[in-house]
C-alpha cells in the first residue's frame, strides 16, 4: 500500500464564535440560552461544551456545536478514523477492538453506519460531478464482471457497475447514463472492438490506450517477422516506427501501404497466409489511427488508460482483503471510500 496521508477533521472543545444564522429562519440576532456538557466519543476528548442560543426573530432555541462535533455521539474525527481503518482492510469488529485500547467504546454497528454514511456522502457528491474525460475498463471480481469508470481529470473513481464487458448493450446503456450525468466528452479504453462502436453511438471522443496497442502489435509483428516472405520484411521496422512515433498522417501512410499488399487469395474459412495477416493488421491500424491520436487534439486526454488500470488493480486487491464485499453495491461503497485515500 502506498503512503496514506491522514487528514482528520479538527475537534474543538468549545465553540469560539457565535452563530451567524438561525438554522430555522436565517435570523441573525441571538440570546445565549444556557450551556451543556456533551459527552462525545473521540480520540482525545470525552466531553465538549455546547452553547445553546435562542433566535430573537423566531424564538427557536438551538445548539451551536464546536468544530468537529454534531448531534451525533461520535466526533467527526472518530467517524473518519473508523472509515479509514475499515478501508485499510479491518473488519468493523477489529476497528472497535483497536479503539477500545484507547478507551473509546464504540459498538461495531456504529462503525458500520459511519462507513455507510461516508459511502452515501461520496456517492452524492459524485452523482452529478462533471467529468470531461473518462477512462473505462472491465474486469472480474469474485467471478463477476465489473465495469469501472474513472475521471481522468483528477484520477477519481467515478462509478462501478456489475456488467460483463462483453455485453455490449449493457455497457452502452451504462455509459449513456454516465455521459448524461457527468457530461463526458471523451472516453479512454483498450482496443476492444465494442468500445469503438459505443463511442461512435454515444458521439464521444475516443482514445485507445497506446500501451495496449504497443503490446498486441509488438507480439503480432514478432510472429510475422518469422513468417513473412523476405521481400516484405522491410515493412516491419517501418510499422514499429509508426506506432512508436504516432504521426498525425499515420492513417494515410498505412492506407497507401495496404494498397500495395496483394489482396486475399485464400477462402474466408481458410487460414490466412502471413502476408494476408500483415495486410489485415495494416488496415486495422489505418482505420483505428484517429483513435490512437485523439490526445493530440485535446490536452486533457491521456494517451494511455494507466490510471484506470491502476484503480482496477487496487479495487481487486481490496476485494480480496476487505470483508463486506458480498454485493457489488458493497464493493462500490467501499471502493469509493477507499479511493478517497488512494493518492
Ligand atoms: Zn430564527
Amino acid at each position: 500500500m502506498s503512503i496514506v496521508v491522514l487528514n482528520l477533521p479538527t475537534v474543538k472543545r468549545k465553540k469560539e464564535d457565535r452563530p451567524k444564522k438561525c438554522p430555522y429562519c436565517g435570523g441573525e440576532t441571538f440570546q445565549r440560552w444556557g450551556q451543556v456538557n456533551k459527552r462525545v466519543k473521540d480520540t482525545r476528548f470525552r466531553q465538549v461544551k455546547v452553547y445553546r442560543y435562542r433566535c430573537c426573530h423566531c424564538q427557536h432555541t438551538f445548539r451551536h456545536y464546536p468544530a468537529g462535533v454534531s448531534y451525533a455521539q461520535q466526533s467527526e474525527r472518530l467517524m473518519k478514523l473508523c472509515v479509514i481503518m475499515w478501508s485499510l482492510g479491518l473488519s468493523h469488529r477489529s476497528v472497535t477492538l483497536i479503539l477500545s485500547v484507547f478507551g473509546v467504546r464504540l459498538s461495531h454497528m456504529s462503525g458500520w453506519r459511519d462507513v455507510q454514511e461516508a459511502g452515501q456522502r461520496i456517492r452524492g457528491r459524485l452523482k452529478w460531478k462533471p467529468a470531461r474525460i473518462v477512462g473505462v475498463d472491465g474486469t472480474w471480481v469474485n467471478g463477476k464482471g465489473i465495469m469501472v469508470a474513472v475521471d481522468l481529470g483528477d484520477g477519481e473513481l467515478l462509478a462501478i457497475a456489475e456488467i460483463d464487458e462483453k455485453e455490449k448493450s449493457a455497457v452502452t446503456a451504462w455509459l449513456k447514463t454516465l455521459k448524461q450525468k457527468h457530461n463526458i466528452g471523451a472516453i479512454v479504453t483498450d482496443d476492444l472492438a465494442t468500445y469503438k462502436e459505443i463511442a461512435q453511438e454515444l458521439e464521444v471522443g475516443h482514445q485507445i490506450c497506446q500501451f495496449h496497442v504497443r503490446r498486441w502489435t509488438g507480439k503480432a509483428l514478432k510472429v510475422l517477422e518469422q513468417e513473412l516472405p523476405p521481400e516484405w520484411l522491410h515493412v516491419i521496422p517501418s510499422l514499429q516506427e509508426l506506432i512508436h512515433d504516432l504521426p498525425s498522417n499515420g492513417s494515410k501512410v498505412l492506407y497507401e501501404l495496404w494498397k500495395q499488399i496483394p489482396g486475399r487469395t485464400t477462402q474466408p474459412n481458410e487460414k490466412r497466409t502471413p502476408l494476408e495477416k500483415l495486410r489485415d493488421l495494416v488496415l486495422r491500424l489505418s482505420q483505428d489511427w484517429e483513435r490512437y491520436i485523439e490526445f493530440y487534439h485535446d490536452p486533457g486526454i491521456p494517451w494511455t488508460n494507466n490510471r484506470t488500470e491502476q484503480i482496477i488493480g487496487r479495487l481487486k486487491n481490496r476485494a480480496k482483503r476487505v470483508r463486506g464485499y458480498k454485493t457489488t453495491d458493497g464493493l462500490l461503497a467501499g471502493s469509493l471510500i477507499a479511493s478517497q485515500f488512494w493518492t
